[in-house]
Protein backbone atom coordinates (compact mmCIF):
# COMPACT_ATOMS: atom_id res chain seq x y z
CA UNK A 1 0.00 0.00 0.00
CA UNK A 2 2.81 2.42 0.67
CA UNK A 3 3.61 2.32 -3.25
CA UNK A 4 0.36 2.32 -4.25
CA UNK A 5 -0.83 5.12 -2.90
CA UNK A 6 1.68 6.96 -4.77
CA UNK A 7 1.06 5.58 -8.49
CA UNK A 8 -2.00 7.54 -10.47
CA UNK A 9 -4.61 4.37 -9.61
CA UNK A 10 -6.38 4.91 -13.02
CA UNK A 11 -6.23 1.03 -13.64
CA UNK A 12 -5.46 2.60 -17.20
CA UNK A 13 -2.96 -1.08 -18.67
CA UNK A 14 -0.64 0.49 -19.88
CA UNK A 15 1.72 -1.29 -17.80
CA UNK A 16 2.42 -5.37 -17.76
CA UNK A 17 1.27 -5.78 -14.52
CA UNK A 18 -2.13 -4.20 -15.68
CA UNK A 19 -3.39 -2.91 -12.43
CA UNK A 20 -2.31 -0.07 -10.13
CA UNK A 21 -2.65 -2.44 -7.05
CA UNK A 22 -0.22 -5.37 -9.08
CA UNK A 23 2.17 -2.92 -9.83
CA UNK A 24 2.55 -1.95 -6.42
CA UNK A 25 2.83 -5.48 -5.74
CA UNK A 26 5.42 -5.86 -8.48
CA UNK A 27 7.51 -2.64 -7.27
CA UNK A 28 7.56 -4.43 -4.09
CA UNK A 29 9.46 -8.01 -5.52
CA UNK A 30 11.69 -5.94 -7.99
CA UNK A 31 9.99 -7.01 -10.90
CA UNK A 32 9.50 -3.82 -12.45
CA UNK A 33 11.08 -0.36 -12.54
CA UNK A 34 9.07 2.63 -11.73
CA UNK A 35 9.39 4.03 -15.28
CA UNK A 36 7.17 0.96 -16.39
CA UNK A 37 4.49 3.02 -15.48
CA UNK A 38 4.20 5.74 -18.21
CA UNK A 39 1.51 7.96 -16.76
CA UNK A 40 4.08 8.61 -13.76
CA UNK A 41 6.42 10.06 -16.05
CA UNK A 42 3.91 13.08 -16.89
CA UNK A 43 4.76 16.20 -14.96
CA UNK A 44 1.06 15.89 -13.48
CA UNK A 45 2.95 13.18 -11.36
CA UNK A 46 5.92 14.31 -10.97
CA UNK A 47 5.69 14.57 -7.07
CA UNK A 48 4.55 10.99 -6.77
CA UNK A 49 7.46 9.56 -9.36
CA UNK A 50 10.18 11.25 -7.20
CA UNK A 51 8.28 10.03 -3.67
CA UNK A 52 8.48 6.57 -4.91
CA UNK A 53 12.39 7.07 -6.29
CA UNK A 54 13.41 8.37 -2.85
CA UNK A 55 11.55 5.00 -1.44
CA UNK A 56 12.96 2.56 -3.62
CA UNK A 57 16.59 4.04 -3.69
CA UNK A 58 18.95 1.92 -4.86
CA UNK A 59 17.07 -1.49 -4.21
CA UNK A 60 14.80 -0.54 -7.57
CA UNK A 61 14.51 -3.44 -9.71
CA UNK A 62 16.83 -5.63 -7.76
CA UNK A 63 14.83 -8.96 -8.12
CA UNK A 64 12.92 -9.93 -4.20
CA UNK A 65 12.13 -13.10 -2.51
CA UNK A 66 9.65 -13.57 -0.75
CA UNK A 67 9.78 -13.99 3.12
CA UNK A 68 7.47 -15.08 6.35
CA UNK A 69 8.71 -14.80 9.48
CA UNK A 70 7.38 -16.33 12.17
CA UNK A 71 9.19 -14.83 16.03
CA UNK A 72 8.76 -17.67 18.34
CA UNK A 73 9.41 -15.31 21.24
CA UNK A 74 6.57 -13.77 20.28
CA UNK A 75 4.47 -16.65 18.95
CA UNK A 76 2.05 -18.57 21.71
CA UNK A 77 0.82 -21.67 19.68
CA UNK A 78 -2.74 -20.42 19.60
CA UNK A 79 -2.96 -22.27 15.63
CA UNK A 80 -5.15 -19.38 13.94
CA UNK A 81 -2.14 -18.98 11.51
CA UNK A 82 -3.08 -22.46 10.93
CA UNK A 83 -7.13 -22.26 9.97
CA UNK A 84 -7.53 -18.81 8.97
CA UNK A 85 -4.23 -19.42 5.88
CA UNK A 86 -6.58 -19.53 2.85
CA UNK A 87 -4.28 -22.83 1.38
CA UNK A 88 -4.80 -24.74 4.43
CA UNK A 89 -8.45 -24.74 4.12
CA UNK A 90 -8.60 -25.07 0.55
CA UNK A 91 -6.57 -28.35 0.82
CA UNK A 92 -8.33 -29.54 3.86
CA UNK A 93 -11.34 -27.89 4.79
CA UNK A 94 -11.93 -28.97 8.70
CA UNK A 95 -9.57 -26.21 9.36
CA UNK A 96 -12.16 -23.66 9.05
CA UNK A 97 -13.81 -24.61 11.53
CA UNK A 98 -10.52 -25.01 13.91
CA UNK A 99 -9.50 -28.20 13.12
CA UNK A 100 -5.61 -29.44 12.33
CA UNK A 101 -4.93 -30.37 8.98
CA UNK A 102 -5.40 -33.92 8.38
CA UNK A 103 -3.47 -34.29 5.19
CA UNK A 104 0.62 -34.78 4.84
CA UNK A 105 2.33 -31.90 6.00
CA UNK A 106 4.61 -31.88 3.15
CA UNK A 107 1.53 -31.78 0.44
CA UNK A 108 0.73 -28.15 0.87
CA UNK A 109 0.02 -27.29 4.66
CA UNK A 110 2.08 -23.87 5.40
CA UNK A 111 2.06 -23.72 9.08
CA UNK A 112 2.10 -26.00 11.68
CA UNK A 113 2.17 -25.66 15.90
CA UNK A 114 4.95 -27.99 17.55
CA UNK A 115 5.30 -27.63 20.88
CA UNK A 116 3.65 -24.95 21.45
CA UNK A 117 4.94 -22.79 18.89
CA UNK A 118 4.14 -22.21 14.96
CA UNK A 119 6.62 -23.56 12.06
CA UNK A 120 6.30 -22.60 8.35
CA UNK A 121 6.50 -25.74 6.36
CA UNK A 122 5.92 -25.18 2.83
CA UNK A 123 6.56 -21.65 1.90
CA UNK A 124 6.28 -22.48 -1.76
CA UNK A 125 2.51 -23.24 -1.57
CA UNK A 126 1.66 -19.69 -0.29
CA UNK A 127 -0.81 -18.11 -2.34
CA UNK A 128 1.93 -15.26 -2.85
CA UNK A 129 3.75 -17.45 -5.27
CA UNK A 130 0.96 -19.50 -7.05
CA UNK A 131 1.69 -19.10 -11.03
CA UNK A 132 0.20 -18.22 -14.13
CA UNK A 133 -1.50 -15.04 -13.12
CA UNK A 134 -3.10 -16.53 -9.91
CA UNK A 135 -0.57 -14.66 -7.50
CA UNK A 136 -2.76 -13.32 -5.06
CA UNK A 137 -2.04 -10.32 -2.37
CA UNK A 138 -2.70 -12.53 0.12
CA UNK A 139 -2.17 -11.10 4.29
CA UNK A 140 -4.40 -13.24 6.15
CA UNK A 141 -1.61 -14.94 8.36
CA UNK A 142 0.12 -11.48 9.65
CA UNK A 143 -3.30 -9.82 9.83
CA UNK A 144 -4.76 -12.60 11.72
CA UNK A 145 -1.65 -13.30 14.23
CA UNK A 146 -2.97 -12.06 17.37
CA UNK A 147 0.63 -11.49 18.88
CA UNK A 148 1.93 -9.94 15.66
CA UNK A 149 4.35 -12.65 15.29
CA UNK A 150 4.24 -13.27 11.85
CA UNK A 151 5.79 -10.74 9.19
CA UNK A 152 5.52 -10.84 5.36
CA UNK A 153 8.42 -9.67 3.53
CA UNK A 154 10.47 -9.76 0.29
CA UNK A 155 14.34 -9.50 0.81
S1 LIG B 1 0.62 2.07 -16.13
FE1 LIG B 1 0.65 3.05 -14.13
S2 LIG B 1 -1.35 4.05 -13.96
FE2 LIG B 1 -1.49 2.55 -15.58
S3 LIG B 1 -2.24 0.69 -14.57
FE3 LIG B 1 -0.02 0.56 -14.60
S4 LIG B 1 0.60 1.41 -12.63
FE4 LIG B 1 -1.52 2.05 -12.98
S1 LIG C 1 -1.33 -17.07 14.79
FE1 LIG C 1 0.59 -16.14 15.53
S2 LIG C 1 0.66 -16.63 17.70
FE2 LIG C 1 -0.84 -18.02 16.78
S3 LIG C 1 0.35 -19.87 16.23
FE3 LIG C 1 0.34 -18.54 14.42
S4 LIG C 1 2.24 -17.33 14.59
FE4 LIG C 1 1.82 -18.22 16.60
S1 LIG D 1 0.16 -15.07 2.92
FE1 LIG D 1 -1.82 -16.13 2.75
S2 LIG D 1 -1.42 -18.03 1.62
FE2 LIG D 1 0.56 -17.22 2.31
S3 LIG D 1 0.93 -18.25 4.25
FE3 LIG D 1 -0.09 -16.32 4.77
S4 LIG D 1 -2.28 -16.81 4.85
FE4 LIG D 1 -1.26 -18.52 3.82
Amino acid sequence: MDYYKFLPKTNCHKCSPNTCMAFALALLKGEVKIEDCPPLLDLKYKKNYESLKEMLGDEEGQKKELRIDINKDLCDGCGICVTVCPVNARYCPPTLSGKSPDYPPEKHQLFEVKNGKCELLNLKHCRRLESEGRERECRVCETYCPREAIKIDYQ
